[in-house]
């Protein structure tokens, strides 16, 4: 029996505006509430639904190599559970808050209902500066991280992932720290884990190989090929590297490359592996030797057929937005385009494949991860990269179809497939007690 949560819809109800919520959450709430209103969301969902089930701070006190005591906060949101287990990164950085996890928690759960994988939403996250910790602190660090939300996650609770500065070494560490408490090998705590400890083939390219997919099915949208097309990446790292990478070999110029500390121009097209041997020498992409220097600012004028932002929240804004000169913009990184800044770019004409679709492909793999795991049987990468492939045109095209049927933008439509999925399961489960 399905269980009406209200009787009528449409308009945003009050009670949605959660106190103690920053930018990085109204901007998803605006995303959310320009899909709902298309959906005629009744106003009980809608509060159900823009409300975080669970938001956990903890204090993590570490001892640094210096023998001195650090307290650092750290973060665990879990959005929704209504598909499955929360699953979503864990982030070390400095501007890490309770807001941005929030929101990323959010986008999570939207995630993962367009990419149609079993789970939840949530999101972690610890305030703190991984550049200037070394590797025993970073360790010190996980672990008693791990040890303050322990309780709250698991394989059928939720399921962190690698983000911004954590890597499968660090996922190695969740996954060891969790298994002490629980006193036995818990592989399908955590994705994103070396091979060796029960990662899965494919995992570690996955995320910037469905943003390759995407930006292929996005260019024959648009009417150009990918071969020759012109490509500028923001930020460097899992996602910008790998999405550089496989876009090169489907023929693509890698024109543009920016990080944290600077950036490279080159027309002619850069040689993005001896980037990847640069960045990883150098923790930078600045000081290539090729090309000319760029900004993130010039990175954003350049006159390229597809823009990849991939490094973190807010980078193209209504102060940039006007600026912006490719046809199509694939988002990699989560939130990288304000609301306004989007409105700008669409008025233009500009396609931009939103971030719950164009870099679903990580949690997407992440949930062949879980799914090796908990089997105990574990698949060949060509199995991984076909399945992803498949999952991705899947979303790519229900996000397209949805698009057309509603009148609506890739991101908005990208919205109501994922609130109708979400809705629909809150509807059939009714409200507990
Ligand atoms: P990463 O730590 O591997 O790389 C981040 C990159 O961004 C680095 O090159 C860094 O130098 C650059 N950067 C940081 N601050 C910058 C700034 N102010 N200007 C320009 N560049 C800057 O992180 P990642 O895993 O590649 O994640 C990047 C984005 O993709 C994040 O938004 C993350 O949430 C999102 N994402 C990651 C995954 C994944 O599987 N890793 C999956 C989905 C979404």
């Amino acid at each position: 029996m399905v269980v009406p949560l209200s009787d009528s819809g449409g308009s945003v109800p009050r009670g949605t505006e959660l106190p103690g919520h920053g930018a990085t959450f109204g901007a998803m709430l605006e995303e959310f509430n320009a899909a709902a209103r298309l959906l005629d969301l009744e106003p009980g969902l809608w509060k159900v639904l823009t409300s975080p089930k669970r938001q956990i701070v903890v204090s993590c006190p570490i001892e640094m190599d210096s023998g001195e005591t650090e307290v650092f906060t750290g973060y665990r949101v879990q959005y929704n559970i209504a598909l499955g287990p929360a699953k979503g990164g864990i982030r070390f950085h400095p501007t890490v808050t309770l807001d941005e996890v929030t929101a990323l928690a959010a986008w999570m759960t939207w995630k993962c209902a367009v990419a149609q994988v079993p789970f939840g939403g949530g999101t972690g996250g610890v305030a703190c500066d991984p550049t200037r910790m070394s590797r025993r602190e970073l360790e010190r660090l996980t672990r008693r991280y791990v040890a303050e939300i322990a309780d709250a996650i698991g394989p059928d609770k939720d399921i962190p992932a690698p983000d911004v500065n954590t890597n499968d070494q660090v996922m190695a560490w969740v996954m060891d720290t969790y298994s002490m408490h629980a006193g036995a090998t818990m592989t399908a705590v955590v994705t994103g884990k070396p091979l060796e400890l029960g990662g899965s083939a494919g995992r570690r390219e996955a995320t910037g190989r469905g943003v390759s997919i995407v930006a292929r099915e996005a260019a024959r949208q648009a009417g150009f090929a990918l071969d020759g097309a012109r490509v500028a990446v923001q930020g460097f790292g899992n996602v910008g590297s790998v999405s550089a990478r496989l876009l090169r070999r489907m023929g693509a110029r890698i024109v543009a490359v920016t990080d944290w500390k600077g950036g490279v121009y080159d027309e002619r097209g850069l040689d993005v592996d001896a980037m990847i041997e640069h960045a990883h020498q150098y923790q930078t992409v600045d000081g290539f030797p090729a090309g000319r220097p760029l900004t993130n600012e010039d990175l954003f004028r350049l006159d390229a057929d597809i823009l990849v932002p991939a490094a973190l929240e807010n980078q193209i804004t209504a102060g940039n937005a006007a600026d912006v000169r490719a046809r199509v913009i694939i988002e990699g990184a989560n939130g990288p385009t304000t609301p306004e800044a989007h409105r700008m770019l669409h008025e233009r004409g500009v396609c931009i494949v939103p971030d719950i679709l164009a870099n679903a492909g990580g949690v997407t793999a992440s949930y062949f991860e879980w799914v090796q795991n908990r089997h105990g049987y574990f698949w060949t990468e060509e199995e991984v990269n076909e399945r992803l492939e498949a999952k991705m045109m899947a979303a790519f095209e229900t996000v397209v179809k949805t698009a057309g049927r509603y009148r609506a933008d890739l991101r908005t439509a990208a919205y109501v497939v994922a609130i109708d999925r979400v809705a629909t399961a809150t509807r059939m489960r009714g409200m507990y007690a």
